[in-house]
């Protein structure tokens, strides 16, 4: 007998092989399907995890988040985005588990947060810095009647102040610390004048009656009460400014300027 007969493979054992063979492919194929399909769920997860975090980071203030949101896919949300794709990719490539499962993933994307945010930064618009108040309002409502300037049948001459259309009895207060001092006129009824630091004077106007009638007050403090004394058709508080004691500005750019919106 030759030797290479014995060593021949026979028939059924050919058949045997062919089938442990396909048996191998199929089940090489249905892991590579397994992490083609894990792969495919895990990124854009992870993607819209970079997205989320991206608009976290950088997008600040209401505006901007509404602009991002209609924009969908901002030019700051791509930068994170690939990366987080990137990182992904390079876990798998590195030997990670097939199963690279969502916090398998979520790892190497918070670690790079802190990294990827700054570049992101100049596109984002810096929110204006909001002026510090350094006056509070002479009554507690918000809203404005007449205004500076306006001409009226009941005054001399133009509006010399603003309205703050509250109710008889309303509380007053102080807009800065200061010194007070009351006095009454025909035209404004119960007044009360404070005096501040700088010598800028609030006229507080048409009061029912006063809190303090003399004497240091500090900022924020019931200094008087809404009323409709001296040349007034109902209860409102006529609010003046007069720098040094002098003729009426307009209080409501004075208000603007010292941080306080008294609309
Ligand atoms: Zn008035």
């Amino acid at each position: 007998m030759a030797p290479d007969a014995a060593a021949r493979p026979t028939r059924a054992e050919l058949r045997l092989a062919a089938r442990e063979q396909s048996r191998a492919q199929r089940r090489g194929a249905a892991k590579a399907a397994t992490r083609t399909a894990l792969f495919r769920v895990a990124l854009p997860s992870v993607a819209a995890l970079g997205v989320a975090a991206a608009a976290a980071v950088t997008v600040q203030g209401e505006a901007d988040q509404q602009r991002a949101q209609a924009a969908g896919r901002t030019p700051q949300a791509t930068a994170p985005d690939t990366a987080a794709a990137h990182a992904a990719t390079q876990a798998l490539a590195a030997g990670a588990p097939a199963q690279a499962s969502r916090g398998d993933a979520r790892q190497p994307l918070a670690g790079a947060q802190p990294t990827e945010a700054p570049t992101a930064q100049p596109t984002a618009e810096p929110a204006p810095e909001p002026v510090k108040p350094t006056v509070v309002m002479p009554v507690a409502r918000h809203g404005l009647g007449e205004l500076f300037g306006e001409a009226g049948t009941h005054w001399a001459n133009r509006h010399t102040g603003i309205d703050f259309p509250v109710d008889g009895g309303s509380e007053v207060y102080a807009v800065t610390d200061g010194t007070i001092r009351t006095q009454w006129n025909p035209f404004y009824g119960y007044m009360t004048i404070l005096k501040m630091p700088d010598g800028t004077e609030a006229w507080y106007c048409h009061l029912r009656a006063y809190k303090v009638r003399k004497g240091p007050v500090k900022q924020g403090d019931v200094i008087a009460f809404v009323g409709s004394s001296g040349n007034s058709t109902g209860p409102h508080l006529h609010f003046e400014i007069r720098p040094q004691g002098n003729g009426p500005i307009d209080p409501l750019p004075w208000l603007l300027s010292n941080g306080l919106d008294p609309r």
